[in-house]
């Protein structure tokens, strides 16, 4: 739609054309309309957890402080709920960054050793797997592979991608991550040996706040944004993210990035 023009030949001599000027109103529409879903989603993320710390504070303010069980009780619900809203915010200022332009560009690209980034990510990560006796393992590339990208990111990928696979992956299961040069690529694959994810559900995974099963994502501790901040590194970055389920076989999800 022609929002303004101007007349041409309006017995102005210098006047010699018509310029249009055409903006693009359905895409404007189509992200105010997103930023206001994406609001919503938030605050009701947000509002969960604190409906649930402010009745048990108000519980307990009613007198079950007289009883020190029950007082115990509440307050590790509170902790929790309290840990919940703190990680969600967490993920909320990140997608927040990542959305600003000018973080974008002033953003600094070095290469990156990729095998010592797995090993200490791996390391990081290993408290979070005890009592599920997985095994996580790196199978590195025989020679070094450095990617063109910057560490903090690559760092926040493999932690979410890694985290998800030890997540929703049942006891005595496996993860894995391996990655390769292949011409001017890194590919990294970090694979699970979980329950997978319902081919219906896989085009949506990587959509804010999307999950499967919210409940469950719930009681592992998750955002709904993990995959989000994922995909929109990635992509950044200048790579590609894919991702293949099934029950049978787990889940595999495969990244490249440019090498250094
Ligand atoms: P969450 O914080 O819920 O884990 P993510 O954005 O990281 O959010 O993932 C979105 C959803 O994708 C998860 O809720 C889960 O249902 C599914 N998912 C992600 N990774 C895996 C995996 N490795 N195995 C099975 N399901 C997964």
């Amino acid at each position: 739609v022609p929002i303004a023009s101007i007349p041409a030949n309006e017995n102005k001599s210098d006047i010699s054309g018509t310029l249009a000027v055409f903006h693009d109103i359905t895409t404007l529409q189509e992200i105010h309309e997103r930023q206001a879903e994406f609001v919503a989603n938030a605050s009701h993320e947000l509002a969960t957890p604190l409906t649930a710390i402010k009745g048990f504070a108000e519980t307990l303010l009613d007198g079950a402080l007289e009883d020190k069980v029950l007082t115990r009780k509440f307050v590790s619900i509170i902790h929790d709920e309290a840990e919940r809203m703190h990680r969600l915010v967490q993920d909320l200022l990140q997608l927040a960054k990542l959305d600003s332009r000018e973080y974008r560009q002033q953003l600094h690209l070095e290469p990156v050793n990729l095998r010592p980034m797995f090993e200490n990510v791996i390391q990081e990560l290993s408290s979070r797997w005890q009592g599920k006796n997985l095994t996580v393992t790196l199978d590195p590339s025989p020679e070094d592979v450095f990617a063109l990208a910057n560490p903090d990111w690559v760092k926040q990928v493999a932690i979410n991608l890694l985290d998800n696979a030890i997540k929703y992956t049942p006891i005595d299961g496996s993860v894995w991550i391996r990655y390769r040069s292949d011409g001017n690529q890194a590919v990294i694959a970090v694979r699970d040996s979980g329950n997978g994810i319902p081919a219906k559900d896989l085009p949506l995974i990587f959509d804010r706040f999307y999950r499967v099963d919210r409940a469950r994502s719930r009681a592992a501790g998750g955002t709904g944004l993990g995959l989000a901040i994922v995909k929109f590194i990635v992509e950044t970055l200048g790579g590609k993210i894919e991702v293949q389920s099934s029950a049978k076989n787990g889940t595999i999800f495969i990244f490249t990035l440019p090498l250094a």
